[in-house]
């Protein structure tokens, strides 16, 4: 095997040539202490930088079996790597002031552990993925630089990021014990009948509303109302305490800016465990629970949303649903339906972003306008049927009507950021105001349909053998070939790396898609086979940039595609 030497002398020798010369030095390295694998070399210096990969032997690096013992350990461990690695690679870049010719970078990453493709451990080895623009003075080779970046800066990164003498085995410990204690606890909701957990003393709001770090001297800590008080006993940290929101129905009131939101969507991303100092790192949710929103202007394909809709103008079919442009409502019906599809379990609805007509009609409305003439049968009339028919939860906020203090199984008041039950005044006050409503919703909420995708029109089977070209920049949208997905409704969505986990995966099942199969099965056998295997399934090469999703976002990103077709 070729060593970092000839590396050096191979840097050294492409000096000042032209940047297409670079791909020489693709291939396998033995460095003193790790092996450096240049899987990928860029074609020019403005495109996407160079793919490579450090391997570095459990006998150099160190760590401990405890470290990686369990899967969730083993993610947290991969997870905080990643961080220091970042971190070592930005403080290089200060010091070198070099712009994105000469970056070392990993993939960014926000306030989440989640399992990714960027740094693996095992008990032989770890394996860091990462990339790097190679240094180039317009499109000819800076080679001296290349040397220094790679046989220079590249060794002490490693040093610092991957061996575990290096590095801080305190917050390792801490890092590991607190992800593993959340799995633990999200594991126990149901076994509770709980479909989150928000502990005594946890910090929701976040600095802003684009930086996700936790809000720090303004914050008031999260204290559970007695009557909703939970206690666990965590495998490593102990006891904790905190508010069990259970199954059911749960209505989240109060005045306006006293906190719902910020506690809805503490509890939306309590799906994912975070790093420890987050202030969210023991909230816990159902892992399939979905926050819906209404997103009009979205397409719908072959949906039925007749549970909710009937009866549209002109006769259309809302069995068999589809639209290019649907409305807040309509997209609201859309997506709770999808979502049932995909096997939540819970749903998370906000009054901020969801259409009011579809949430609510009150008595007056009903007498105005005759339920013939109206399409909707607002979530008031269904919430209970998807409970007591599919088991499935809703935690609702809602400030603006007091019609579902009927529905509620329990009501929890934030005032002042701080929770207090308010279950039996709801209901006293529900039963001396009564509504007078009319009940819309029917016995029972429907029998969910299944729908069949096929293949897609002027898909790139035919075409050619090629997979469309997956570009993913944000977290809010997937770019497949010509197509433009929008994701922005997916609030559960959080790292891009995840996006374009979503978008690779897409693209596998795609020219499955066959007219016979459900799309539920479908995602089913990726789910399955991703959960026996690992992320690099998704890749032709190893890459660095993917993160695991749930089958949930998975099948919301297909249900946005606009090229999508399905027979029901
Ligand atoms: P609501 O949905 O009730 O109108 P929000 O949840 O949007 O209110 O919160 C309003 C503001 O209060 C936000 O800027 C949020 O960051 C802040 N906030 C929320 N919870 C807390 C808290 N526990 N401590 C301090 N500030 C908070
Ligand atoms: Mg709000």
């Amino acid at each position: 095997m070729r060593t970092e030497d000839d590396l050096y002398n191979e840097l050294q020798r492409l000096n000042g040539k032209s940047y297409k010369a670079y791909k020489d030095i693709q291939g396998r390295y033995q460095f003193a202490d790790f092996t450096l694998l240049i899987d990928h070399v860029q074609g020019d210096p403005f495109a996407a930088p160079s793919r490579l990969r450090v391997q570095i032997s459990q006998a150099v690096a160190g760590f401990p079996k405890s470290l990686y013992a369990t899967p969730s350990r083993a993610i947290a461990l991969r997870d905080y790597l990643h961080r220091v690695f970042a971190k070592q690679a930005r403080m290089m870049q200060t010091t070198r002031g070099s712009g994105k010719s000469g970056l070392i970078g990993i993939a960014p990453i926000g306030q989440q552990i989640i399992e990714r493709s960027s740094v693996w451990v095992s008990a032989e080895q770890v394996e860091v993925r990462f990339v790097v623009g190679l240094p180039a003075q317009g499109r000819r080779i800076l080679g001296r630089q290349a040397a220094a970046l790679l046989c220079e800066d590249l060794p002490d990164i490693v040093d610092a990021a991957l061996r575990f003498e290096s590095l801080k085995p305190k917050a390792m410990q801490r890092q590991v014990e607190v992800a593993e204690d959340a799995d633990w606890l999200r594991q126990q909701l149901s076994e509770r009948g709980l479909v989150s957990f928000v502990p005594n003393g946890a910090i929701l709001p976040r600095q802003s509303g684009v930086n996700d770090a936790p809000l720090k001297d303004a914050a008031q800590p999260f204290q559970s109302p007695p009557e909703l008080e939970v206690s666990f006993d965590r495998p490593n940290q102990g006891t904790i305490s905190g508010m069990g929101i259970p199954e059911g129905i749960t209505l989240i009131v109060g005045g306006g800016y006293h906190g719902k939101s910020t506690l809805l969507r503490a509890i939306a991303l309590g799906i994912y465990n975070h790093i420890p100092g987050d202030g969210r790192e023991q909230v816990v949710t159902r892992p399939d629970a979905v926050k819906i929103r209404a997103e009009d202007g979205r397409s719908v394909a072959g949906v039925d949303i007749s549970p909710f809709i009937n009866h549209l103008p002109q006769g259309r079919s809302t069995t068999d649903f589809s639209t290019e442009n649907a409305s807040g409502s309509t997209s609201q019906a859309a997506s709770i339906v999808e979502a049932l599809e995909a096997g939540a379990s819970a749903l998370l609805v906000d009054e901020d972003t969801s259409a009011t007509n579809f949430m609510i009609r009150d008595r007056r409305m009903q007498a105005l306008i005759a339920k013939d003439h109206e399409p909707i049968t607002p979530f008031i009339d269904k919430i209970r049927q998807l409970y007591a028919d599919y088991g499935v939860s809703t935690v609702l906020v809602m400030g603006g009507s007091g019609d579902y203090f009927d529905v509620a199984d329990t009501v929890i008041a934030m005032t002042d950021y701080q929770p207090t039950a308010v279950t039996e005044q709801a209901k006293a006050i529900a039963a001396e105001y009564a509504t007078h409503r009319k009940a819309e919703g029917g016995e029972s909420f429907a029998p969910l349909a299944q729908r069949f995708p096929l293949p897609t029109q002027d898909s790139f089977q035919e075409r050619d053998r090629r997979p469309p070209k997956l570009k993913v920049r944000e977290v809010d949208e997937l770019v497949l070939g010509r197509e433009s997905v929008d994701l922005s409704a997916l609030e559960q969505l959080v790292e891009v790396s995840q996006v374009r986990a979503i978008g690779a995966a897409i693209t596998t099942l795609q020219p499955q898609f066959d007219g016979n199969h459900t799309l539920s099965d479908r995602i089913t056998a990726l789910q399955d086979k991703l959960d026996t295997t690992d992320l690099d399934i998704l890749t032709d090469y190893p890459q660095g940039d993917l993160a695991m999703f749930r089958r949930i976002d998975l099948a919301a990103a297909l249900n946005r595609m606009r090229s999508l077709q399905v027979k029901v």
